[in-house]
């Protein structure tokens, strides 16, 4: 009887590995296949536009952790214009409060995940650092009409493959 349940044991055990062998994979391997994200995710990654930025300094204002430090002057036309703006993203966190408070849409989350380094000195970002670019990817965090441009999340659970 013992020997019975054993064989049985067995053959169950060698079916489930059977099954497992032959199914489409459920993870990936990071980097190399990179899936995409939610279209609702946040971003943590701040963008500026500095043709669109007045140097209102509202974001400064409202940013809980005072991470971005501004100093701001006028130029000969008495405009105001932006000399410095660092952020330390080392201290935020991702409130995104800053984008919010911006009259002029100028600032705004990116999608980019990938911006690990390897010493703290490098998570205070220059105006420099966060300027927007051709290859800045915003995120649909307050501003919802970007949201349905942006691809699909890849979900590897209803059987989609990753984007190569
Ligand atoms: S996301 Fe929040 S914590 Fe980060 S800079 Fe903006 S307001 Fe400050
Ligand atoms: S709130 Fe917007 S317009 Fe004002 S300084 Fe910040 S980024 Fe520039």
């Amino acid at each position: 009887m013992k020997l019975k349940s054993y064989g049985e044991g067995i053959a169950k055990g060698m079916l489930v590995t059977m099954k497992n062998a032959i199914r489409d994979p459920i993870t990936t391997q990071y980097p190399e296949k990179r899936l995409n994200i939610s279209r609702r995710s946040r971003g943590n990654q701040l963008v500026w536009n500095k043709t669109a930025c007045i140097s209102c300094s509202m974001c400064a204002r409202a940013c809980p952790v005072n991470c971005i430090t501004m100093v701001t002057s006028r130029d000969e036309n008495k405009k105001l214009q932006m000399d410095k703006m660092d952020v330390d993203t080392g201290v935020c966190i991702s409130c995104g409060l800053c984008v919010e408070a911006c009259p002029q849409k100028c600032l705004f989350m990116s999608r980019d995940y990938e911006k690990a380094v390897y010493s703290r000195k490098k998570l205070k970002l220059t105006k420099e650092d966060i300027l927007m670019t051709d290859s800045s990817k915003p995120s649909g965090y307050y501003s919802p009409e970007n949201e349905t441009k942006l691809p699909k999340q890849t979900l590897l659970i209803d059987g989609k493959k990753w984007d190569k």
